[in-house]
């Protein structure tokens, strides 16, 4: 989100604001399915690159603007994720992985599952602070199964050298989600951009990735849109190029080159209602509106779409809202040379969900804690959220990697290429 016009984005999320309010009387396992959306059934241009036989289906559970909410957040700071219906605040991570792990389990016999972030992860929270030396965004996101993640604006903010810090630590801890970045360009010879380089050679952030899960081949790229671009004051000599000429040339290298069934975009380029008071205008729908586009996970404008948008009545584009508050969960056949939604909604991420790790129950109360035993001039209650953070951090990483045989396999001389596109751009 673009911090200049916090005003707009509140008035953006009123409905938002409504919709939690309701938390009490939906039940989060009693799926928002879109009846708009559904059915529509569209053709893809060209038809299909690769032979897909048979009706199958996909699932994407997708965020958007994170903005490392580690903890649930509220008008009052009364985060309990292991004691349920007693707090108020929304989203955190100890959550939102529980809730990524069941629609995995729910989901996993109807077809591959994708986990899709679409930018602005880091930023936003006291955790951010320590981004650079903990990796703590990517790594979370690792752990929860996210596949794939792009750049916001605030992904800048701690300078390119910052960034590639962040991200640097968090590669070196283990596996982290693909990092695309189509249109982001740090080939320049500049002593900031140094970890940056060193993570696209070693395909760390690329500019597209390849998944083939389930007999899918899904193609992936992240683009960064005109209107975000204003706002990566922190950029220095990184730069970025169209977001929609890139996204036709990512279209073309997908479907022609790589022979991919599906192509999705990750877009940090917001939506925007138009005239007629519909999601008509924005980044977002522009890259949905670029023909071989299937999909696109949309960010950077903090809007809760409790329906997909229909670009041209054929590509689903969503977005989750800010801060973990939301997760979304995008289902899409596909048969022959058809791709079709067949159900949309948002889970809120609240109370009504257990955070999965049981060792911060064992966490003393609040206002017992040691507070010399962590460095920070936090109060009590601060003192106790880094603790949990810590906790999470700690079971996290102690957790295997799920279902190894679904990660990405991606083959060194396609690495190598997607290197060569890297600095080519
Ligand atoms: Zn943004």
């Amino acid at each position: 989100m673009k911090t200049r016009d916090k005003k707009s984005a509140a008035a953006a999320d009123e409905k938002a604001t409504f919709t939690f309010m309701s938390r009490d009387t939906i039940s989060r396992r009693e799926f928002l399915a879109v009846s708009a959306a559904v059915g529509v059934t569209m053709l893809l241009p060209g038809g299909l690159s690769a032979a897909v036989h048979g009706k199958k289906t996909f699932t994407i559970l997708h965020t958007n603007d994170m903005h490392s909410s580690f903890i649930g957040m509220g008008p009052s700071s009364d985060y309990t994720p292991f004691s349920l219906n007693d707090d108020s605040t929304r989203g955190g991570y100890a959550r939102l992985a529980t809730l990524i792990a069941e629609r995995r389990e729910a989901r996993k016999g109807q077809g591959p599952v994708l986990v899709l972030d679409a930018g602005d992860y880091s930023m936003g929270t006291a955790f951010a602070a320590a981004s650079r030396e903990t990796g703590g965004e990517l790594e979370l996101m690792t752990h929860m199964g996210y596949d794939a993640t792009t750049f916001g604006n605030h992904e800048f903010d701690l300078g390119p050298d910052g960034l590639g810090r962040s991200i640097g630590v968090a590669a070196k801890a283990g596996r982290i989600p693909a990092v695309v970045a189509s249109n982001t360009d740090f080939a320049k010879q500049d002593a900031t951009l140094g970890d940056l380089q060193r993570l696209a050679k070693d395909g760390a952030i690329r500019r597209y990735v390849v998944i083939e899960r389930g007999g899918i081949r899904f193609g992936i790229f992240g683009v960064l849109g005109k209107e975000t671009q204003i706002y990566t004051g922190g950029a220095g000599a990184v730069t970025f190029s169209d977001a929609i000429e890139t996204a036709k040339e990512m279209v073309k290298v997908l479907r022609e080159t790589e022979k991919v069934d599906v192509v999705i975009a990750l877009s940090h380029g917001g939506v925007r209602k138009g005239q007629d008071g519909r999601f008509s205008e924005g980044d977002d729908v522009r890259v949905a509106d670029v023909p071989g586009v299937d999909i696109v996970i949309g960010g950077h404008s903090h809007t809760e779409l409790q329906e997909a948008i229909m670009v041209n009545g054929r590509a689903p584009l969503v977005q989750t809202g800010l801060e973990s508050r939301n997760l979304g969960e995008l289902v899409m056949s596909l048969d022959g040379g058809k791709i079709a939604v067949q159900s949309y909604g948002l889970y809120p991420i609240n109370d009504s969900i257990a955070g999965e790790i049981d060792k911060l129950k064992k966490l003393p109360p609040p206002g017992t804690v040691d507070q010399g035993s962590v460095a920070t001039g936090a109060g009590k209650d601060g003192v106790r959220e880094i603790k949990e953070w810590q906790a999470i951090m700690d079971h996290l990483h102690s957790l295997p990697v799920k279902n190894p045989g679904e990660l990405p396999v991606i083959p060194v001389d396609e690495r190598a290429a997607e290197v060569r596109a890297i600095k080519a751009s």
